[in-house]
């Protein structure tokens, strides 16, 4: 079978893999067997996560180059792992640092590179992606012509699922081997950002975003937001009007989200909106507006002022 090299860049604090690399092993399982790599240690909880999910075999370095230096490092380890199991396929999440590792080991193994993917299917041994392109304007199915193919997805474009059976997987200590440009840039100090406690933007089954119509007050939007448990994004004209921060930006040049649920709240769908949110799995819009070209993308659409709309569903959504 196809071996599908794995790369799981984000583990929980409490050492359980995060949603977004379940959904990348459910995906591999579905196209071909998956080999996981991982940088740092692997637990025994973590293995048998990993055997819940039908990964038969997982290779680590903890090297520390690994976690003292910027992306290439980790570049490195995948590159040499898809190679030492001639692997025909490489998947990583669609962040920016998934992505940049997708370029470099492209590169290194002279690899077609597919990013913004929302599904992959094996044909005939090889892996055909299926991606949104123009600012979301097309689906497109697109496949390497090279021998492997490397594929950043997109979080929530999948719903995870365990395997039918779990295995033990075999868990190998390796050392790779770093080129001088890997090792370019040291990271000399780290600080983390104020938790707001809401989940990542890019990793959240919910999105609540609001746009210009919340006329700087994100109040309402947060609320919402908290009681589903969603993440906040928002519109250019929120971020650049400095309401929220420009991390929180969805769209053509903010961030491309593909939750279960967005949430669009005072935002037009601007062409350059749709193109960060319109894979979306369920799209709610709230806006005054019933000519809005948002409610053209809309699964469902209430027409209303959002300062009203939204604390009725707060409050309905305690009540419950
Ligand atoms: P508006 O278009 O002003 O819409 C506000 C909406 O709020 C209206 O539909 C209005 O009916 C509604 N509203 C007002 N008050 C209420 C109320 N009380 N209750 C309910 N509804 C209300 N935009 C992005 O979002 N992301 C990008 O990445 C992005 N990249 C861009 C890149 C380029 C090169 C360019 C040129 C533009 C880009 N834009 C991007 C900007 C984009 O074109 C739009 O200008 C922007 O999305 C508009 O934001 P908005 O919908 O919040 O504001």
């Amino acid at each position: 079978m196809t071996a599908i090299v794995v790369f799981i860049d984000q583990i929980n604090a409490s050492g359980t893999l995060h949603s977004t690399s379940q959904q990348l092993l459910t995906l591999a399982r579905s196209a071909g067997e998956a080999v996981v790599v991982v940088a740092g240690p692997v637990s025994e909880d973590l293995a048998a996560e990993l055997g819940v999910h039908g990964v038969a075999r997982v290779l680590h370095s903890e090297q520390s180059e690994l976690a003292d230096f910027l992306i290439a490092p980790k570049a490195d380890l995948v590159a040499q792992v898809a190679a030492s199991v001639s692997a025909s396929a490489v998947l990583l999440e669609n962040s920016p640092a998934g992505k940049e590792i997708a370029a470099r080991v492209g590169v290194a193994l002279n690899a077609g590179v597919i990013t913004d993917a929302v599904t992959v299917e094996n044909q005939g041994g090889a892996l055909l992606a299926h991606k949104s392109v123009l600012a979301g304007s097309y689906m497109v199915q697109a496949q390497a012509t090279s021998a492997v193919t490397v594929i950043s997805v997109k979080s929530h474009s999948v719903e995870a699922r365990a395997a039918a059976q779990t295995v033990v997987p075999v868990v190998e200590r390796i050392e790779v081997t770093f080129g001088p440009a890997s090792l370019g840039a040291r990271i000399i100090r780290r600080t983390s950002r104020t938790a707001s406690g809401r989940p990542e933007l890019e990793d959240a089954r919910i999105v609540v975003a609001g746009g210009r119509g919340l006329d700087g007050d994100f109040g309402p939007v947060e609320e919402l937001a908290d009681v589903l448990g969603a993440a906040v994004g928002a519109s250019r004209a929120a971020t650049d009007a400095g309401w929220i921060s420009h991390a929180a930006q969805v769209g053509q040049t903010g961030k491309k989200v593909s939750p279960q649920l967005y949430i669009s709240v005072g935002i037009s769908g601007a062409i350059q909106q749709k193109a960060g949110m319109q894979t979306s799995k369920v799209i709610v819009a709230v806006n005054k507006d019933s000519e809005s070209p948002v409610f053209e993308i809309a699964d469902f659409g209430i027409v209303g002022d959002l300062f009203k709309v939204l604390p009725q569903a707060v409050e309905e959504i305690k009540r419950r």
